[in-house]
């Protein structure tokens, strides 16, 4: 028998996929049990920040990052009738990479080993015995491992075992979002990188994804209704040109061009207070929700599985709790400063300010947040710790 650990992660998605990859590039035996039948993600956008870019570079994925997305250093930000906001520069000027989830995720995917990912595996029960961890799944199967790390999102069921629970607050927002075909969308040719206009208590966001093809929106909207948290609601199209009437000719073309929209009610959530039991721990949007607003939910969970993987890497099973603890004290701390940030930036942005030049005075403080985020390396942050 091998003296790797067998490390279990339950949840499939983003933040589940690349822990894996992580561990695994260091010699860690991994399976991943997902409840879905096969990989399934939204038809949207997702922007990879340098913060989270360079680490899935590690792990081979370089050069597909450059092929298959669109790439952008910063953000091209206006007001709502168009005026330009100035920002200062980024002291890390590495690109942020845009892409499709659907993409990605079947990139993560086919990335793993030979029946590392377990599809249709919905668990339902996690129970630590004195040596390990027993997951059970809805199937009536069963699994054992030295590790169990909890990826299941928002509605996690491994953070309820180990004793936690969030209490989402609205943020009073209603997050709509589309694809438009480019060759659909005059202003397509001169998108380059991630483009918001801001004011009137709204944001409206675009860039082009699957190199170009594509353009993904996501439009913030106020709102008094309570709404699930899920992308599985259509969205009234005639509402959403309600919304943004009057404002910038891209985002009032950009809305007529779309087939469909989706929409989500955005919640916020306090940092919990621990991630850890002794064989179990969490991580992505299970271990820490967070508003969107800084695109980070995805970057901080591919962050929080390299953590992992330079903190086990050499563990034995009894120096687990101990490793586990340290995961939790490097990333609990980051992770909130992040929501905090991103929670910030969503009002920033909502302000019912139309003053280009104030808002482009405001802008250090949010500049000063990318910067330390997009800087962060996460494996050398965590190997300080060994
Ligand atoms: C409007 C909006 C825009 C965003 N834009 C960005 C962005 O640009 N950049 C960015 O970095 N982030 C962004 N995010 C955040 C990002 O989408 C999430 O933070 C990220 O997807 C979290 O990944 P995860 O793997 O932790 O969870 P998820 O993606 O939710 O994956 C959880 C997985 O676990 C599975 N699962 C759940 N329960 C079980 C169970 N009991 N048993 C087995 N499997 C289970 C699910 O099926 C799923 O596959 C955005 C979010 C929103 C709402």
């Amino acid at each position: 028998m091998t003296d790797k650990l067998q490390i279990a992660i339950v949840g499939g998605g983003i933040g589940g996929l690349a822990a894996a990859l992580a561990l695994r590039a260091r010699g860690l035996n991994v399976t991943v049990f997902e409840r879905a039948a096969s990989p399934r993600e939204l038809g949207a956008g997702v922007s990879i920040h340098p913060n989270a870019a360079r680490l899935l570079g590690r792990v081979g994925l370089r050069d597909w990052l450059e092929n298959i997305s669109t790439r952008s250093v910063g953000l091209s930000l206006r007001t709502s009738r168009g005026e330009p906001v100035q920002r200062p520069p980024i002291s890390d000027d590495r690109p942020t990479y845009q892409i499709h989830r659907v993409e990605l995720l079947e990139r993560l995917n086919e990335a793993q080993a030979d029946a590392a990912v377990r599809y249709g595996h919905h668990c339902t029960g996690v129970r630590e015995t004195e040596d390990g961890v027993q997951l059970t799944f809805a199937s009536g199967a069963t699994a054992r491992a030295d590790v169990v790390i909890g990826a299941d999102g928002i509605h996690s069921v491994v953070q309820r075992k180990i004793g936690l629970a969030t209490h989402p607050t609205s943020e009073g927002i209603m997050a709509y979002r589309g694809l438009i075909p480019s060759e659909r969308f005059p202003w397509a040719k001169d998108l380059r990188g991630l483009n918001m206009w801001m004011g009137s208590g709204r944001s409206f966001i675009c860039f082009p994804i699957s190199q170009g093809r594509v353009i993904n929106i996501v439009a913030f909207v106020p709102t008094n209704l309570e709404s699930e948290e899920s992308w599985s609601a259509p969205g009234d199209l005639r509402e959403l040109a309600a919304e943004y009437d009057g404002w910038d000719a891209p985002v009032v073309e950009a809305i007529a061009a779309l087939d469909e929209t989706f929409r989500r009610g955005i919640y916020d959530r306090a940092p919990l207070p621990y991630w850890s039991t002794a064989r179990v721990t969490l991580l992505g949007d299970a271990a820490h929700p967070m508003v969107p607003h800084f695109g980070q939910g995805a970057g901080q969970a591919i962050e929080d599985g390299f953590a992992l993987a330079v903190l086990l890497e050499d563990a034995k099973p009894a120096d687990v709790p101990a490793r586990l603890k340290a995961y939790e004290r490097l990333r609990l701390g980051h992770t909130s400063r992040v929501q905090a940030a991103s929670r910030d930036a969503g009002r920033f942005y909502r302000s019912e300010n139309e003053d280009a030049a104030e808002r482009s005075r405001r802008m250090g403080k949010w500049m000063s947040a990318a910067g330390w985020i997009f800087q962060y390396d996460v494996e050398r942050e965590a190997t300080a710790l060994l």
